[in-house]
């Protein structure tokens, strides 16, 4: 999806993409992933920690054993078992597995996509909710946030009462808020919803609350976890936990051959290593509290509260001074993600992911640079640069 720019040439033979392509799909713009080389990248929630050398090699020689001739084993029984055993999946949950959670968002869409079903979320959240529901051809309600990032219990309660969604998806913590909803709302959603509650805990590590000891309990409650922010992004495991009759529908739209040979040996040599990310989550915990500190002693910034591995911060000088400041730091190699035109409870904020002490402090530095040039426009002036896009 990177980097691959438009084709405008005309295509030889009859078909064109415009009479043949969805037109929900020719209106959407293709997911941007800004080029990074040579920028200090704390815009993706990444773990900043390489493997160590000596794991690596290890992995390395394991994988060098691996069949690429065959085709994964279906059932995945293996890394399930070690999956479960290691991130204490109850006894009661039946497991599936995909490419990154990402993948798992999109078949549940998918399976529960019959004619007017609607996918319900609170927003701002993970774009991802939105895209596979439209994609799988439901319809998507955003329930708006309070403006401290809370669930509206009232007005979560009612457009489930209104909407009888199909699925509601709570990313906990949120994405791109940092915060914890409240868990006593989540029962009353989950009390409430006429149909599947799916509690997305990506950035479990850093939250140190879950809902997964109840995955299989409630009927209609699902679990979803990714090994991505832990720091194996690249990897692509992602696991869906719940009771077994949801999960052996979702099983039969899970393309077969989902996690490949490599993911599925890696994770499982990797799964025997835990206590290093559980070190690094930890490290990672304490440069959280420290950014945090660090950035509420500087004036024109507000800093959120982040159960997560990034922190949600408002610029707050003028009107203009987010998209402002993500391009002082960007042109000081320091990427992070202007989330300001996400949605207008957003405005003027960035995304940074926590890195190691040292980029923390790069940040930090290219941050107090980008805030002197960053002329505060004075508030209510339009800004021309912003009005430009979409
Ligand atoms: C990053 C993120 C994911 C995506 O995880 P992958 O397993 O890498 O696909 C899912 N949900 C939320 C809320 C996220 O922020």
């Amino acid at each position: 999806m990177s980097g691959r720019s438009p084709t405008r040439r005309r295509l030889a033979g009859h078909a064109e993409p415009a009479s043949v392509i969805r037109e929900d799909v020719l209106a959407m713009s293709a997911y941007q992933v800004p080029d990074a080389i040579g920028m200090l990248k704390l815009d993706a929630m990444e773990n900043p920690f390489p493997l160590p050398a000596a794991l690596a090699g290890g992995l390395g020689h394991m994988l060098a054993g691996v069949p690429l001739n065959r085709y994964p084993l279906p059932d995945y029984a293996r890394l399930e078992s070690r999956l479960r055993e290691a991130m204490r999946v109850p006894a009661s949950a039946a497991l599936m597995l995909g490419n990154g959670s990402d993948e798992l968002i999109s078949i549940i869409a998918q399976a529960t996509a019959r004619p007017g079903a609607t996918v319900l979320s609170p927003w701002p959240s993970f774009v991802m909710f939105e895209m596979s529901a439209r994609l799988a051809g439901s319809r998507f309600v955003g329930v708006p946030l309070t403006a401290d990032f809370a669930l509206d219990r009232g007005a979560m309660l009612a457009a489930i009462d209104r909407e009888r969604p199909a699925v509601v998806f709570l990313a906990y913590p949120n994405n791109p808020t940092g915060n914890c909803f409240d868990p006593a709302v989540i029962d009353e959603i989950l009390a409430a919803a006429p149909g599947l509650v799916v509690i997305d805990e990506a950035y479990q590590p850093f939250a140190q609350h879950s809902f997964m000891a109840r995955a299989g309990e409630s009927s209609n409650l699902l679990v979803m976890r990714t090994m991505s922010k832990l720091g194996l992004a690249g990897l692509r495991l992602g696991y869906l936990a719940g009771a077994e009759p949801w999960i052996e529908q979702f099983d039969k739209v899970r393309p077969p051959y989902n996690v490949n040979v490599l993911t599925e040996a890696a994770a499982l040599y990797l799964l025997d290593h835990l206590d290093l990310f559980d070190a690094q989550a930890r490290e990672l915990r304490e440069q959280r509290a420290r950014l945090i500190e660090a950035l509420r002693l500087r004036a024109g910034i507000r800093v959120y509260e982040s159960r997560a591995n990034f922190l949600l911060m408002r610029l707050t000088a003028g009107h203009g001074c987010g998209p402002a400041v993500w391009r002082a730091l960007r042109e000081r190699r320091v990427l992070v993600k202007d989330v300001s035109r996400m949605h207008p409870m957003l405005a003027d904020c960035l995304r940074v992911t926590v890195g190691s002490a040292d980029e923390n402090a790069q940040f930090l530095d290219a941050l107090d640079r980008a805030l002197a040039d960053c002329p505060a426009p004075s508030s209510g002036a339009p800004d021309p640069d912003r009005a430009n896009r979409s």
